[in-house]
């Protein structure tokens, strides 16, 4: 990456102009022969647009509302279609960027110039569910929800339960059986074990997230070579593409997910060629 390169060039120069031990115009040396800080890379350097783009943006607020509004009429619909002898109705909701905004993580994470670790996830995790926040459009579609009668149902990869409900708490949401309606990871990351368990007792009306692996593990980035693997992820979206807006409502996470599995430290090399000169 251009960032990574200018950063090995300024090392370079940095070590060099300390090597021969130079002053005034010597690489790594300020006019007045001051040594220059090197610039640290950050390597949330590549993040950093996706960042703006879910806090700054009113297109990321109007995309989530967008999504939210026609969740909510879907949810009418597909209501009004149950027949009256079938199970409970129910959906089944992601947590994290699809209901709680997790922007202060990546905030820190930019700040403090580090990768993203789960040791530090964790204490995000734990010490830090208030500073979560709604993403736009959840709240509404969770009550009217609760008010049309039907369980709301959290699948999340988050593991403690404390906090994740300290989270929910916070932003107003309702907690009301929560220990029967929050299925936390406890065995990977896969959601089809959890999600199989509410199906058996509920009629699930909708399925919400922001990643493609929250409605079927089929969307898993396979093990083929990078190429292949994003051609076989985007070709499946399409075969499946009568349940997106039907059962499956999706919302945009430009900052992290399943999609950048395939992407490695290279991600430029995936950009579409062009003849463009
Ligand atoms: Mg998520």
């Amino acid at each position: 990456m251009a960032l990574i390169r200018q950063t090995a060039r300024a090392s370079a120069a940095l070590a060099a102009g300390l090597m021969l031990g130079l002053g005034l115009g010597s690489p790594g040396m300020t006019a007045l022969g001051q040594r220059e800080t090197p610039q640290r890379s950050n390597p949330q350097e590549r993040t950093l647009d996706a960042n703006l783009f879910v806090q700054t943006s009113a297109e990321y607020v109007a995309c989530c509302l967008q999504a939210y509004a026609w969740a909510g009429e879907r949810l009418r619909q597909r209501l009004a279609a149950a027949p009256p002898s079938e199970l409970p109705p129910a959906v089944i909701m992601d947590l994290d960027e699809t209901v709680l905004d997790n922007a202060g993580f990546q905030s820190f994470l930019d700040r403090e110039s580090k990768p993203y670790e789960q040791a530090a996830w964790d204490r995000w995790e734990r010490e830090f569910p208030t500073e979560t926040r709604l993403v736009p459009g959840a709240k509404g579609f969770i009550e009217a929800a609760e008010q049309a009668g039907v369980t709301v149902f959290y699948i999340s990869n988050r593991v403690l339960p404390e906090p994740t409900i300290a989270a929910l708490r916070h932003n107003g949401l309702s907690v009301e059986n929560i220990g029967e309606r929050l299925l936390l990871r406890t065995d990977g990351s896969d959601k089809t074990a959890r999600r199989k368990a509410v199906e058996e007792k509920r009629r699930v009306l909708l399925y919400v997230g922001d990643n493609l692996r929250d409605f079927s593990e089929i969307f898993m980035t396979p093990e083929l070579k990078p190429d292949d693997a994003i051609a076989a992820r985007r070709a499946l979206v399409e075969r499946h593409a009568y349940r997106f807006g039907a059962d499956w409502i999706i919302l945009p996470n430009p900052v992290y997910g399943e999609w950048k599995t395939p992407l490695g430290k290279e991600p430029r090399r995936f950009l579409r060629p062009t003849k463009m000169e």
